[in-house]
């Protein structure tokens, strides 16, 4: 394998220390070039010593000085601001991390997209938002998107050796998350550390609380509709709380294939770090024995409304998915300030989308445009929900 020049974004976040780890495992096959991160200047410089990363990227101009103190004489330069972060994206590299949470992802993924980057995608709010752009940009600047999510990983792997026109259906897989069995009256009780507990993945909090509402799987089915192509009525949803098979496709004769692994992320973003090769990972190799039973479940759209919402953004399209995804940012932000409770997250999705209309964004800005409109109308919202 040739040495791979990658970047990644949000270095000091789940999946960013996920994908460190992967690298530093496979020193001959990586070479480091940048590594950006929100606010933690430790993490971020420890990682960028050891891997002898060429730039750093501190979100919080604030926190630079520090920053520089901390690289000084390594070689390694520190930075911030949006010009930094698109140099990280879609400068000197082969090979792309997009690993930031939420929507402040979109900018910098764009950049990598439009300089034709290969881009491994666990920022998920980015296709969410804007995956029509997206898409079109790769189309145009020849960059490929490789799912590292789980489920859309599973599903890439899936379809490898088909044709896109012999799928029926793509299933994919939820674990339902700390509160698969709650009713909705003790749902309305739990709290942030009840809801970023999950059972069988250990995440970053706001895609933890999104696992417990299933705003997750609904955020991933809009995710799934366009790295796929496939409509909403092509892409089902099934709950499998043992996490061991990630996703399905069913074909048209009938056939359903399926990718399996233990719950760690490290085997997605191992696929993506190596493809179209594979590398070792130290993750636990799956024993089927041990886990003996596999089970499935229908969700349950009536006490995880999450689900229905996304549906609807998705099949409405335009600013929709964009209003869905900015009052989700900021009703889980509140959840873990408890400012809120638990079920007011989707309420207030919901009360947000109603007052959005369908106009379709032509533009990144026009984007970002209604996801900062729909954050302040969430944050008017909120103030009524939380009166
Ligand atoms: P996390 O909160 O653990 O890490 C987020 C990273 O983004 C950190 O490095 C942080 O410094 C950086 N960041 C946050 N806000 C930023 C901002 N405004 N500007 C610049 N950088 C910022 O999140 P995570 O769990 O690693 O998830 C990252 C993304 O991957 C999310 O979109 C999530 O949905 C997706 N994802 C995560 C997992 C998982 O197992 N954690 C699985 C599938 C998909
Ligand atoms: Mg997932």
């Amino acid at each position: 394998m040739t040495v791979r020049r990658i970047s990644i974004l949000g270095a000091t976040g789940s999946v960013g220390t996920s994908t460190l780890d992967l690298v530093e495992r496979s020193r001959d096959a990586f070479d480091v070039f940048a590594l950006t991160a929100a606010t933690n200047v430790d993490k971020l410089a420890d990682a960028a010593l050891r891997t002898g990363a060429n730039l750093a990227v501190i979100d919080r101009a604030e926190l630079l000085p520090d920053l520089r103190d901390r690289l000084k004489g390594s070689g390694c330069r520190a930075e911030t601001g949006a010009d930094a972060l698109r140099e990280a994206a879609a400068g000197d590299v082969d090979w792309v991390m997009a690993s930031i949470v939420g929507c402040a992802g979109l900018e910098p993924v764009m950049a990598a997209v439009d300089a034709g980057k290969t881009v491994g995608l666990a920022n998920k709010e980015s296709l969410v938002t804007a995956g029509g752009l997206m898409t079109a940009a790769a189309a145009r600047s020849g960059s490929t998107i490789l799912p590292v999510d789980s489920e859309h990983n599973a599903i890439f792997q899936c379809l490898q050796g088909h044709r896109s026109q012999d799928v029926a259906k793509l299933i994919l897989t939820a674990s339902g998350g700390p509160f698969r069995t709650r009713s909705r009256e003790e749902m309305a009780a739990m709290t942030p550390e009840q809801a970023v507990a999950h059972p069988n993945w250990s995440m970053g909090a706001k895609i933890s609380v999104d696992s417990a509402s299933m705003m997750n799987k609904g955020l991933e089915l809009i995710e799934a509709h366009h790295l796929f192509g496939l409509p909403s009525e092509r892409i089902a949803i099934l709950v499998h709380p043992q996490s061991v098979i990630h996703s399905m496709v069913e074909y048209v004769d009938g056939s359903v294939l399926a990718q399996l692994g233990s719950p760690d992320m490290r085997i997605p973003i191992a696929h993506a770090l190596a493809f179209p090769g594979r590398i070792d990972t130290p993750a636990e190799k799956l024993d089927l024995a041990k886990v003996a039973s596999l089970t499935f479940e229908t969700p349950d759209p009536v006490r995880f409304p999450a689900l229905r919402l996304a549906r609807q953004a998705l099949e409405a399209g335009g600013a929709q998915p964009i209003a869905l995804n900015a009052a989700n940012e900021v009703a889980v932000a509140a959840f873990l300030d408890r400012k809120i409770g638990f079920l007011d997250i989707p309420r207030l999705v919901e009360d947000v989308m109603a007052r959005t209309g369908a106009g379709q964004p032509q533009s990144i800005a026009e984007v970002i445009d209604i996801d900062r409109r729909s954050r302040a109308l969430s944050i008017e919202l909120m103030t009524e929900i939380a009166a």
